[in-house]
């Protein structure tokens, strides 16, 4: 079974086309996601996560 995961941040559209968000899991830790480089990495606080929400969405060029 999948773990539950809640998406807490925008899904925003990288600039390879792919989605990347920050999900939150029910213990409260967060994850940058994206589908464009298949990242699935833990981060420690909202703050940078959203930081590098943007600045991924902004780089990455990566889509399957
Ligand atoms: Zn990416």
């Amino acid at each position: 079974m999948e773990e539950y995961r809640e998406i807490v941040s925008d899904v925003v559209t990288t600039a390879g086309g792919a989605q990347a968000w920050i999900e939150m899991n029910l213990s409260g830790y967060l994850t940058k996601r994206c589908t464009g480089c298949d990242l699935d990495e833990d981060v420690p606080a909202l703050a940078p996560a959203l930081q590098w929400l943007t600045d991924h969405a902004a780089t990455c060029t990566a889509h399957h």
